[in-house]
């Protein structure tokens, strides 16, 4: 495995004149990031490791259920079927609006997809907490 990573040279960009390499060619990923500039990753959006562990403590305290329409969620897509759709932790006031309330509960809300998606769950008026 070793040996196989070390013959794997990264793909450049080659000066025709001197042979050097310019750049290294970026790949999909990076070039999507770049794309995706003005988003900013998901870290700079405000979810970082403190936001994972707290996105799971809350899906259990509040039963694994979705808030707006009750049904039961997972933690991990790769446990989500059918009828078990993945929980996503929605901000209740935007990371945006509010970037002080992002690891507060209270401003938390956990959702099914469809539900989160949906995004008319914010405008139903569902009580917080
Ligand atoms: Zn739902």
């Amino acid at each position: 495995m070793a040996r196989l990573r070390t013959l794997r040279s990264p793909l450049s960009i080659l000066d025709t004149r001197t042979g050097k390499a310019l750049a290294p060619v970026a790949s999909e990923q990076d070039r999507k990031r770049r794309l995706d500039k003005t988003r900013g990753s998901a870290r700079q959006r405000g979810y970082d490791r403190d936001w994972e562990k707290l996105r799971d403590v809350v899906v259990i305290e509040r039963g694994c259920r979705c808030e707006a329409c009750g049904i039961i969620v997972v933690l991990r897509k790769r446990e989500a079927t059918v009828t078990t759709p993945v929980a996503e932790v929605d901000h209740i006031e935007s990371i945006t609006d509010r970037p002080d309330l992002r690891l507060e509960r209270s401003n938390l809300r956990v959702l099914c997809k469809p539900c989160h998606s949906g995004r008319t769950a914010r405008d139903q008026g569902f009580a917080r907490g």
